[in-house]
């Protein structure tokens, strides 16, 4: 190892503690000093070290917080729309039961097919046959069947959109 001398003026305090120092643990002053000074440069290195890591720790953790906060809002996100499709599938297989029912039938000549309430609101038979719909008699004398009719036609409106949500204009009577 290269040595060096350099003068440095200290306060006898100091001084007196050096001097200490040395004499317990049985080492010369000068070798006492550099020891101190080689800690004293150690520390401040690792200090500085320290400092850096936990720079990069405070990083690290913001960065998880801030992916654990965008997980949690894509999860809220995603159950949301898991919810609003359950509805929407719920409320197109209503509209399309109540679409299906088959209330009536075509009285064109040779023709007889049967007309569901999509039809029956627009008043055509499968086969395009207009306004010869002749309801079935359980539509025509059942009490309270008329107001389900009058229903289907005041949801007029709801029936176009919702043959529009359902994708498919000639909602087949199956049932
Ligand atoms: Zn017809």
């Amino acid at each position: 190892m290269n040595t060096a001398t350099i003068y440095a003026r200290i306060s006898s305090d100091l001084k007196d503690k050096i001097i200490a120092l040395a004499k317990s643990s049985g080492k010369q002053q000068g070798e006492t000093l550099t020891a101190l000074l080689n800690q004293g440069l150690l520390y401040e290195e690792s200090q500085r070290e320290l400092k850096e890591t936990q720079g990069k720790l405070t990083e690290v953790q913001e960065s998880a917080r801030t992916l654990g906060t965008e997980l949690e809002r894509v999860k809220a996100d995603l159950a949301m729309a898991r919810r609003e499709i359950d509805v929407a599938e719920r409320a197109k297989g209503h509209l399309q039961r109540i679409l299906n029912t088959e209330v009536g039938r075509c009285v064109f000549p040779d023709c007889g097919a049967p007309v569901n309430l999509y039809g029956f609101v627009y008043q055509q038979c499968p086969c395009g046959h207009s306004r010869r719909i002749e309801l079935h008699d359980e539509y025509k004398k059942a009490p309270g069947v008329g107001d389900v009719i009058v229903t289907g036609l005041a949801i007029f409106g709801g029936v176009a959109l919702a043959a529009e949500l359902l994708g498919d204009k000639r909602t087949e009577g199956t049932s």
